[in-house]
């Protein structure tokens, strides 16, 4: 699979609206195949993005590595800190890592909050021949995503029909559809999609409250079934988008399935892995 992240903020009709109501921001990200020539400029776009930390985060919810404290810039039994680095500065050390977040702002990266219980929404359009295999794709990437950042998923109703037209999802829910190759949520090539919705509270820290996951048809017509994380596969595909949902944006690392190119080495970095432990660090 190939990504290219087209970082769109997209202020739709219903993201405005939001917006005048309370405060919430849409934000846009989506993964295509790659196009001739423009590959240059979305990389210096992604450039400009990077961790920011709030006073909120650190809260970890899943245990650390010596390797993924190093990375954090964490003191602790076993790590190894260059010594120009920033002491206890994990979105520097993100940032070094060549890891980004979908947003940020400079009081924090848009993250959900941990004591958030994620209510987690399936819909499968009924143009997906195999929705066992689509459902369970979600299951496993869910899975492995609430095993990596500590969050708490909560996997409510799956449903079947026309997902043409789509309401907003509910707050607290991360809103998942399986759609066909030419649906109306999916640019031209497009694989896949992520629209993040936040709220600065009080201190002007952004919070992750509502997110939509469209999967394209494609994704299962193109990629056989693995682990999530571990490979070029059908899971990793989910697991990909379901990064975005939590606040993850794409890795400079090629070897990272958080790459905007899925390659054939596509697997959980050190990097991967610390920024996923980041981004189930905002204590409420
Ligand atoms: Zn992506």
């Amino acid at each position: 699979m190939s990504y290219r992240q087209r970082m769109t903020i997209a202020f739709t009709a219903a993201f405005t609206i939001l917006l005048l109501a309370g405060g919430v921001l849409g934000y846009h990200m989506l993964d295509e195949a790659p196009g001739p020539g423009s590959d240059a400029a979305e990389n210096d776009h992604l450039a400009a993005e990077s961790w920011t930390s709030s006073l909120s985060d650190g809260d970890w919810q899943v245990s650390l590595s010596p390797e993924i404290r190093s990375l954090l810039t964490l003191t602790g039994a076993g790590t190894t800190r260059r010594a120009d680095q920033l002491g206890n500065n994990p979105a520097a050390g993100l940032a070094a890592a060549g890891s980004t977040p979908v947003i940020h702002s400079e009081f924090g990266a848009a993250l959900w909050s941990n004591c958030t219980e994620i209510r987690i929404i399936q819909l499968i359009d009924d143009a997906i021949v195999d929705p066992t295999r689509a459902l369970g794709a979600i299951d496993e990437a869910i899975t492995r995503l609430g095993e990596l950042t500590g969050l708490t998923f909560v996997t409510g109703a799956d449903s079947r029909g026309d997902t043409t037209h789509l309401g907003a999802p509910e707050r607290d829910t991360i809103q998942i559809a399986w759609v066909p190759e030419d649906s109306v949520h999916l640019d031209g090539d497009e694989l896949g999609a992520a629209e993040v919705w936040h709220v600065a509270d009080t201190r002007g820290i952004p919070t992750i409250i509502r997110v939509r996951v469209f999967l394209s048809a494609q994704i299962l017509t193109d990629y056989s079934s693995g682990s999530a994380g571990g490979g070029v596969n059908v899971e990793t595909a989910v697991l990909h988008e379901l990064g975005h949902a939590v606040g993850v944006g794409h890795s400079a690392d090629g070897d990272s399935f958080m790459h905007t190119e899925l390659g054939s080495q596509a697997g959980t970095t050190i990097a991967d892995l610390a920024a996923l432990a980041f981004a189930g660090s905002r204590s409420c």
